[in-house]
């Protein structure tokens, strides 16, 4: 039997404005090589200048991952050659990276936690890209000299879904504390997986794959199952030694199967040395205690809202699994008179089915003001929690009208005017002075029969409740 042995290496993109030496902007829906300079374009004689504001989201991050933060880091080159990095090195942190030495907890379905360690975490400035089109290949710097944090985990994940709670876990951490929008598909979000496998209770570390940019959790799942698979083969087919070297392997979303991509470079192929042209990297005292007051992060988020709201484990997890979410609900939660139950179920059940395509909760045509005014109306028993699932189809397709006019169009006002549906109620029993005997007689199962009849004479719109408590008191 196996035991697969996993670490992690994310380039997580910074969300800064401009890069990480120049003042070029850090966008790149722009046209191709416009967001350039002399120093982002290595031109002869132009200096790098570091920008502060990495440093800033350094320390957050390395304040959510409860790291010791070097005050003082160095940035060193990484020699090599590649079309989209004009300077033919990469300038990275090796020596004295910023982040060292912190970890992150995964949860598991079962209730079951676990630490994975993070080794430590560097700055480092990204290449351009390669643009293939057909016979020719273009290269565009827009993206050159953009700040990336790589994150490094020890090789503590025992399984695929470890990776991936893990992999969640980091994400959702970026996502809250706002230093990046970690886009998976658009590479902001990028996820190397080292994979290697050893006999159970083998402590020693055997030869690892390195898997690169692999562009969703799904894929990523999959990369390790047929990577398990092939080292697990080649083991017990006896050619381990022959087929595993310590390589780059690709990823193929259409064969699922990875395949060589190159040798693995060691350490002493990139002439690691300190860059020459920068200063060293300092966080002073002001910064530390600045930007080490981070937001509240999705683990004790999800504990104050169960002992605040009194939300179960799973909905918990699921609402603040995403800072959307969670900032959604509590708008919802904010509005006078909206119960956890109700907002609960709009928000995890009744809106995320009415998503489609493109539309997710941030763009929907009901915001969290808009979903937080139903959950009111609900509440406060305007309409029952049925009518309101007619007036949220109704907002999803009506952009521009309110919670109160949509109920007013549908006609979907509960009747909860005790006068009129006292009366309602009084006429049912009139109309029924056999069944009142046989239910005084003690024939109880008949009180739906006085309650079905009383919605029915509202059409529907009495309150069940205020039918069911009348109901009781008149037929004692
Ligand atoms: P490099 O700098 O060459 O990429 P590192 O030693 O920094 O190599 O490791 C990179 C990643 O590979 C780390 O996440 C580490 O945990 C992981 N790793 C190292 N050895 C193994 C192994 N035998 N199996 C799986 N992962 C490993
Ligand atoms: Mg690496
Ligand atoms: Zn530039």
């Amino acid at each position: 039997m196996f035991e697969v042995v996993i670490g992690l290496e994310v380039h997580v993109q910074l969300n800064t404005k401009t890069k990480l030496f120049c003042s070029c902007a850090t966008s790149f829906n722009h046209t191709q090589n416009t967001n350039t300079c002399p120093t982002c374009l290595a031109l002869p004689g132009a200096l790098p200048v570091l920008n502060k504001e990495v440093l800033h989201k350094a320390v957050m991050l390395g304040t959510a991952l409860g790291a010791t933060i070097n005050q003082t880091s160095y940035f060193d080159r990484k020699s090599y050659f590649y079309p989209d990095s004009p300077t033919a090195y990469q300038i990275t942190q090796f020596y004295t990276p910023i982040i060292q030495n912190g970890s992150l907890e995964i949860n598991f379905e079962d209730g079951r936690s676990k630490v994975i360690r993070v080794g430590f975490a560097h700055i480092e400035a990204d290449a351009g890209k390669n643009i293939h089109d057909g016979d020719i290949s273009k290269v565009d710097l827009n993206r050159s000299g953009t700040p990336l944090l790589e994150i490094v985990t020890q090789p503590d994940m025992r399984s695929a879904e470890e990776a991936i709670l893990y992999l969640k876990k980091l994400h959702s951490i970026i996502r809250y504390l706002d230093i990046g929008d970690a886009n998976m598909q658009e590479g902001s979000f990028r996820v190397d997986v080292n994979v290697s496998i050893r006999p159970k209770g083998d402590e020693k570390l055997y030869t690892r794959v390195e898997i690169k940019n692999i562009n969703s959790f799904k894929f990523i799942e999959k990369a390790i199952a047929v990577e398990v698979a092939r080292q697990s083969e080649a083991w017990e087919d006896g050619v381990y030694d022959e087929e595993i070297c310590q390589e780059t392997r690709l990823f193929d979303q259409v064969k699922i199967e990875t395949r060589s991509m190159r040798g693995k470079e060691a350490a002493a192929d990139y002439r690691y040395f300190p860059e020459p042209d920068l200063l060293k990297a300092v966080v002073s005292d002001e910064m530390m205690q600045k930007y080490s007051k981070i937001p509240e992060l999705p683990d004790a988020k999800r504990d104050r809202f169960i002992s605040e709201f009194g939300l179960n484990e799973y909905n918990a997890g699921v609402i603040t699994a995403s800072v959307e979410t969670a900032h959604f609900f509590e708008t919802m939660m904010s509005t006078e008179g909206v119960t956890a139950k109700t907002a609960t179920s709009l928000l995890t059940v009744e809106l995320p089915s009415r998503l489609k395509g493109d539309i997710n909760i941030s763009n929907s045509a009901v915001n969290a003001e808009k979903l937080g005014a139903l959950a009111q109306r609900i509440d406060d028993k305007t309409i029952s929690a049925k009518a309101a699932k007619d007036v949220l189809d109704f907002l999803m397709e009506n952009k521009d009208m309110s919670v109160d006019e949509s109920i007013e169009k549908l006609g979907l006002k509960q009747v909860t005017d005790m006068g009129a549906i006292e009366a309602m109620c009084d006429e049912i029993i009139a109309a029924n002075p056999e069944k009142v005997e046989q239910y005084k007689a003690g024939k109880e199962k008949l009180f739906g029969f006085f309650v079905g009849q009383t919605m029915k004479a509202s059409k529907g719109a009495a309150n069940p409740q205020v039918v069911n408590e009348i109901l009781k008191a008149k037929l004692g």
